[in-house]
C-alpha cells in the first residue's frame, strides 16, 4: 500500500537547494493531515552528512544513495535511483522543485512509474474527503488557477515552484537514515567531459534577501540604472513587474508575480509599481515591503508596510545618498 510523502532534495556541488527545504516544510503539514511521514531522497557523492539538515527542516526519514556518478546531475542515473526508491517504498506522494533539474527528472519518472504529474504547482492541499492530493497551478497563461487531482494512480507527483512554500525549523538533528546501495551501468550514453561554470553575478531573485523592484513608473530602461545603484548599496538584486519586462526594459528572469517568480525576501522595494493583483501574488509574503509611488491611491500601499508618496526619480537618488552618508559615517566612527 502506498504511504508517506517523499521529497526529492536537490543539491548542486553538495549544497542543498532552498526549494527542497521548502518542500519538506510543506510536506510536514500535508503529512500531518494524512497521519503519514515525510521522507527526504538525497542523492550525491559524500552527501550523507546533509541528512541532519533535512531532519532539522521536517524530515522523519532520509533515504541516501551515494555514488561518484551521482556527484553531478545526470538524468539517466538520477532517474534510475529515484525510480528504484519509488518501486521499493511505494510512496503516496513524491514532490520535486520546479527547477531545471526537477522539470527534467519528474516527467521521466512519472512516465516510468505510470502516474500523473502536475507541473509548476503554487499550492498543495489534502482533500479532506478522500485524502487525495489537490495540486493547484496557474493555467491558460495565468488567467485561472487549476486544481488537479490524481485519483487512480500512485504516487501522486508534482513539481512545485521555488519560493512559494515556507520552510520550517524543528529542534531535531537526527532520525532514521536509510542508505540504499545501487550500481549504475558503466556504459552510460552520456559522459560529462568538462563542467564550465558561467560567471553569473546575478543571483536568482528567489534566493535574494533584499529585492529592489521597478515597474512602468520608471519611465524607461534607464530608470533601472538608479535601481541598480540602490541595489548595489543594499547588496540586493534588481527585480521588476511584468510591465517593465513586456516593455523590454529588463529580462523575464527578473519578473515577480503570477507569471513570473514568487519571492519572499526580508525586504522588498516596490518602486513605480501599481500593485496589480498578479504582481502582489508574487511578493506579498515578503517580510517588509516598502513602496514608492506618486499616486496615493496605488493599490501597492495596501500591502506595503511603509509607503512613500513621491516621485521615484527624486526618492531613489535621495535614498542612495542617505545610505552612502550613513555608511561613510559608520566607517569614520570605526577608525
Ligand atoms: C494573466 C496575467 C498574468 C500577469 N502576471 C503578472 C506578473 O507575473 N507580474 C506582474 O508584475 N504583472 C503581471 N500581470 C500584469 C499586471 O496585471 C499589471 O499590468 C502589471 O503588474 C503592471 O505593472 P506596473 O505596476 O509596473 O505598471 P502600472 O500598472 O502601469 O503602474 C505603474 C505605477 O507607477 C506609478 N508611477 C508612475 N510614474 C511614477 C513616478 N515618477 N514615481 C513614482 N511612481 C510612479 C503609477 O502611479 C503607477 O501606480 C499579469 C496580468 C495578467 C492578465
Amino acid at each position: 500500500m502506498s504511504r508517506d510523502i517523499y521529497v526529492f532534495i536537490e543539491q548542486r556541488d553538495n549544497k542543498l537547494e532552498k526549494v527542497g527545504i521548502e518542500l519538506l516544510g510543506e510536506s510536514r503539514r500535508l503529512a500531518d493531515d494524512l497521519g503519514q511521514d515525510v521522507v527526504g531522497i538525497l542523492l550525491g557523492s559524500d552527501i550523507k552528512e546533509e541528512a541532519k539538515t533535512l531532519f532539522r527542516h521536517g524530515a522523519d526519514r532520509v533515504i541516501v544513495v551515494e555514488s561518484p556518478v551521482l556527484k553531478e546531475y545526470l538524468t539517466e542515473h538520477y532517474a534510475e535511483a529515484v525510480y528504484q526508491i519509488i518501486k521499493k517504498y511505494e510512496p503516496e506522494i513524491v514532490l520535486f522543485g520546479a527547477t531545471s533539474i526537477g522539470r527534467d527528472l519528474a516527467p521521466r519518472l512519472a512516465a516510468q512509474v505510470h502516474t500523473g504529474l502536475t507541473a509548476d504547482c503554487t499550492s498543495l492541499e489534502i482533500d479532506p474527503e478522500n485524502k487525495n492530493l489537490l495540486m493547484t497551478r496557474p493555467a491558460f497563461g495565468g488567467n485561472l488557477m487549476a486544481t488537479i487531482a490524481c485519483e487512480n494512480f500512485r504516487p501522486q507527483m508534482a513539481t512545485v515552484r521555488p519560493g512559494v512554500m515556507s520552510s520550517i525549523n524543528v529542534e531535531k538533528e537526527d532520525g532514521e537514515v536509510i542508505v540504499e546501495q545501487m550500481t549504475f551501468p558503466s556504459d552510460s550514453k552520456i559522459r560529462i567531459r568538462e563542467i564550465l561554470k558561467v560567471e553569473n553575478k546575478k543571483k536568482d531573485i528567489t534566493e535574494a534577501d533584499v529585492l529592489v523592484s521597478g515597474g512602468r513608473g520608471l519611465g524607461g530602461p534607464e530608470g533601472f540604472d538608479n535601481l541598480a545603484e540602490l541595489a548595489a548599496e543594499l547588496e540586493a538584486e534588481v527585480s521588476s513587474s511584468r510591465a517593465a519586462v513586456d516593455s523590454g526594459w529588463i529580462e523575464k528572469s527578473q519578473q515577480v508575480g503570477q507569471t513570473g517568480k514568487t519571492v519572499r525576501p526580508e525586504l522588498y522595494f516596490a518602486l513605480g509599481i501599481s500593485g496589480a493583483i498578479q504582481h502582489v501574488a508574487g511578493m506579498e509574503e515578503s517580510d517588509l515591503i516598502i513602496a514608492v509611488n506618486n499616486s496615493e491611491d496605488a493599490p501597492i500601499f495596501e500591502v506595503a508596510d511603509l509607503g512613500v508618496v513621491g516621485d521615484i526619480n527624486l526618492v531613489v537618488p535621495k535614498l542612495v545618498e542617505l545610505i552612502r552618508k550613513e555608511k561613510a559615517l559608520k566607517e569614520e566612527l570605526s577608525k
